[in-house]
């Protein structure tokens, strides 16, 4: 290693699911929504000329229908570029402490490369053989903590109570709740942040809202955390947010119909497909989120991946011990997880004749 490499801040990135580069596939692989944006969202004529001016660096108007529509102060929303962007912010802003910052073994697995990243130390809880996140390990000395509530990527969802136990007991400490597939079927936490002032709760238009190509992420919380986390960003990046996503965010917002419809669409095609794969000898894991957990009781799936890719349709697979032989299959339209059944059975009839 030469001299000048040593001083070098090395981290292992954070590994996305694939962008496939080639045309008809069927992409259930990372967890976007397969319905377009609002009509309002595509109709909305920008003014591009403007894009010679730097953007509001506050992003108000997208800051202020955010807090309109969760019926909030402005003052208690942070916007950022995805909720990446927004829990990054976080992990520097809040967990600045000696102490291990607390989060699940299965989880959303960016959490633990931000904390290498950063050299915060963390602790890994292991959720129990139902995959479910046990309460009571967060209720201990700790420099913060953070879960995706429902969780990634098993779907499972716990209710407000189950949060405000945790959320009460940690008045030491910054509680973050990722809610990023909150409104597939979730309780969000928002009806506390009135009751704790360390609770902060994030959210993106990436899934639900059909706009992961756009980036936006926000965060809600008492004004003060809101105020630790503007400063910290200022100090990165006066303009996180460009024109675009301000202006398409809020025309997102003002079209709650479409939304719910969409949504509803998303939650009953996940129902249907749940059904079917049970069928097949899947174990499922009852998801709250717009994608599903599951297993089969001989294929492996790793194989299944493989076969799945060959075949144009991505699936997402994870090769950590605990759960190398689930897959995370996204919801995508009627017809797609249609032909992803069709798959599945071909497959598990070859497989069963082998
Ligand atoms: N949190 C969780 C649990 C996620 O699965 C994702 C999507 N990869 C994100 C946050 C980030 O989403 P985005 O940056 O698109 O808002």
């Amino acid at each position: 290693m030469s001299e000048w490499e040593k001083n070098i801040r090395k981290t292992i990135p954070y590994v996305p699911g694939e962008q496939p580069k080639v045309k008809d596939v069927i992409k259930l692989n990372t967890n976007e929504n397969p319905y377009p944006p609002s009509p309002k969202v595509l109709a909305k004529n920008l003014d591009m000329k403007s894009l010679r001016l730097y953007p509001d660096p506050a992003a108000s108007l997208l800051v202020n229908a955010i807090a309109e529509y969760h019926c909030v102060k402005p003052g208690q929303v942070f916007v950022g570029v995805g909720s990446d962007d927004v829990i990054a912010m976080s992990f520097i802003t809040f967990f600045n402490s000696e102490k291990e910052i607390l989060f699940p073994d299965i989880t959303y697995s960016f959490y633990d490369v931000w904390a290498e990243m950063l050299k915060i130390p963390f602790k890994r809880m292991p959720v129990n053989s139902d995959f479910r996140i046990v309460k009571e390990d967060y209720i201990c000395d700790n420099g913060g903590i953070i879960f995706p509530n429902p969780n990634a990527p098993t779907g499972i969802s716990e209710g407000l109570d189950f949060i405000e136990e945790i959320v009460k007991n940690n008045t030491k400490s910054v509680v973050i709740i990722d809610e990023a597939y909150v409104d597939f079927g979730g309780e969000t936490a928002l009806p506390l942040i009135e009751k704790y002032d360390n609770l902060l709760v994030v959210r993106t238009f990436s899934k639900s809202r059909s706009m992961a190509g756009i980036r936006i992420g926000y965060a809600i919380g008492n004004e003060k955390l809101i105020k630790y986390l503007s400063d910290i960003k200022y100090s990165f990046n006066s303009y996180t947010m460009n024109m675009p996503s301000i202006i398409l965010g809020a025309e997102s917002l003002a079209d709650d119909e479409y939304f719910k419809e969409t949504v509803k669409k998303v939650v009953i095609t996940r129902e249907w497909f749940t059904d079917e794969v049970k069928k097949l000898g899947f174990t499922v894991l009852p998801s709250s989120a717009n994608f599903v957990f599951m297993s089969h009781e001989k294929a492996p799936a790793e194989d299944i991946f493989k076969a799945a890719r060959e075949k144009r349709i991505f699936v997402r697979h994870f090769s950590s011990d605990r759960i190398k032989n689930y897959l995370r299959v996204t919801i995508g339209t009627d017809d797609e997880m249609k032909v992803f059944l069709e798959f599945l059975k071909e497959y598990l009839n070859g497989y069963a004749l082998n």
